[in-house]
């Protein structure tokens, strides 16, 4: 049998952790899997809990690179693989619902990365939230992102009443679009409303809480 390469290096994987060992088709070889920089706390925004996977640092933010911006579609399975069982199981009491994406990045890409995410590790999110088109975000200066939250809204008639919901993002730098996401699905009726990223910047989290001293 081919033996599976790494997805991050390129190398052929080799059955030398238990992670690799137990996983039927292992995506990342041990030395990657082992250079992730996991963060894996909470922190608050407004008065919401965040809880950030990793970093923002090498590898993974070159791995959303070759994402979203590279469009390279492989690469939606490197990121939730070794947190999938946790994320199942919190999906069974919880709903995913995804920060929106415009329609036009959706254009430009040919798909929505944070559902391919997601949807890889077994998990059916829900887009309850809509965003006009505007310029993008990393163009934008910090008060100019603070302007985000005009541009999102809720879909429909109460899609996450009486939910407990988990909002999903990728990179938290400002987190005013997660905050704005929090706040609606409150507004909208939740249960409770709780965000995870895959990583927060904390470099410019650090940068924007002076700028507000
Ligand atoms: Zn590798």
């Amino acid at each position: 049998m081919k033996k599976p390469v790494c997805k991050s290096c390129f190398a052929d994987i080799q059955d030398k952790s238990l992670i690799t060992w137990l996983s039927p088709k292992p995506i990342l070889c041990d030395r990657c899997l082992g250079s992730e920089r996991r963060l894996m706390r909470f922190s608050t925004q407004g008065k919401h809990k965040i809880y950030s996977l990793f970093e923002y640092a090498s590898p993974v933010k070159d791995w959303l690179f070759r994402y979203k911006t590279l469009n390279d579609f492989e690469m939606r399975s490197v990121f939730l693989y070794p947190f999938g069982w946790t994320l199942r199981l919190l999906a069974k009491k919880w709903v995913f619902a995804l920060v929106p994406t415009t329609g036009q990045a959706y254009r430009d890409r040919g798909f929505d990365h944070l559902e391919e995410m997601l949807g890889y590790v077994g998990i059916k999110a829900v887009k309850p939230f809509a965003k006009d088109d505007g310029p993008s975000q990393k163009n934008l200066a910090y008060g100019e992102r603070m302007k985000v939250r005009e541009r999102i809204s809720l879909r429909g008639p109460a899609p996450l009443a009486g939910k407990k919901v988990l909002v999903f993002d990728d990179v938290m730098t400002t987190g005013a679009t997660i905050e704005a996401c929090l706040d609606l699905a409150l507004e909208g009726g939740a249960k409770s409303a709780t965000g995870i990223v895959l990583m927060e910047n904390l470099g410019m989290n650090i940068h924007s809480h002076i700028s507000n001293l």
